[in-house]
């Protein structure tokens, strides 16, 4: 049984489906200086997906961001109209994307099970006994056991 997961940008011209999806992505929080400014917020939310998943149509905007030693470039979509970043690929994770979760239309339904680089979490930011979380990034075959649940 599939469900039918979507979400788009602000203005609606971007517009994604999560394709086979058997119900809401498991998402998670990354307090990391970049997540705080690129979303102008606290944290971003996330959620990781094979590429081939996310069918996108609305011809997102590409702004590329290479690391400075050359090793991984960042490939963020956004909408070009009203600005929402829309999701990410990065040549160290080939095959993988990462979506901002906040973008899902149903993203009130969330629950976030993990947060990542709590040691930039702001003061008042509490986050639930039990929950998953790590200093900075998470090793990734714990962190890929903690999202596929
Ligand atoms: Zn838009
Ligand atoms: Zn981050």
């Amino acid at each position: 049984m599939t469900d039918e997961i979507e979400g788009g940008c602000r203005c609606g011209r971007v517009r994604y489906r999560v394709a086979g999806a058997t119900g809401l992505p498991r998402a998670y929080a990354c307090h990391c200086r970049d997540c705080q400014t690129w979303s102008g917020s606290a944290f971003s939310t996330q959620f990781i997906l094979p590429e081939d998943q996310l069918q996108v149509t609305g011809e997102p905007a590409l702004f590329e961001l290479t690391s400075p030693d050359g090793s991984r470039t960042s490939r963020q979509r956004g909408c070009p109209v009203c600005f929402t970043r829309v999701f990410n690929t990065n040549t160290r994770r080939p095959g993988l994307a990462v979506a901002r979760a906040g973008t899902l239309d149903r993203s009130d339904e969330l629950t976030l099970v993990a947060h990542i680089w709590t040691k930039r979490k702001l003061a008042g930011i509490e986050i639930p006994a039990g929950t998953p979380s790590w200093e900075e990034g998470a090793p990734p075959a714990e962190f890929a056991a903690v999202l596929t649940g």
